[in-house]
């Protein structure tokens, strides 16, 4: 577990800490049809500790393998997280159940759910290879040259244009 903190150490300081942390460890459960989290997570981390729990700042960087949700080309999306700032709670508060704690061995606080949530929000919804992306051309829509250009003299085209004369 790569991410993981020591508690006796952040007694006397901030820590720092970074690295990468591959995909099937941060979110081995995170499934979309459109994207498919296969690179590893750089994160570099501050760690600070507070009266009650860490406050991790810091800035997380991978990349995204998409599909397009209009045209559907595939296409590696950037995905950067520049102002990360969360306090991870070391306890819950007395009487409370909440996921929101981190896990904790000994000493060692591991910092895995924060990435993933950090990362995980910062995911699109619907992934565009460019923001203007028109999608899929439509029934009817006129082909690319190209394509014309690579038809051969007996295409259905031809065979139409026969039919007009
Ligand atoms: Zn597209």
């Amino acid at each position: 577990m790569s991410l993981q903190v020591n508690l006796r150490l952040l007694e006397k300081g901030t820590l720092r800490v970074d690295g990468d942390i591959p995909a099937s460890e941060l979110a081995p459960e995170f499934h979309d049809e459109l994207m498919q989290l296969v690179h590893p997570v750089e994160y570099d981390l501050e760690v600070e500790r507070q009266p009650d729990g860490l406050l991790v700042t810091g800035t997380l960087r991978t990349h995204v393998d998409c599909e397009c949700a209009r045209c559907l080309k595939p296409f590696v999306l950037p995905v950067q997280v520049d102002d990360l700032s969360r306090l991870a709670l070391l306890e819950a508060a007395d009487g409370e159940e909440t996921d929101e704690v981190l896990p904790v061995d000994g000493d060692f606080a591991d910092l895995t759910p924060v990435v993933r949530e950090d990362i995980l929000i910062a995911l699109p919804t619907n992934p565009l290879c460019s923001p203007d992306c028109r999608g899929l051309p439509s029934k009817g829509e006129v082909r690319e040259p190209h394509v014309r250009e690579q038809a051969g003299p007996n295409t259905a085209w031809s065979a139409l244009d026969k039919l007009k004369l």
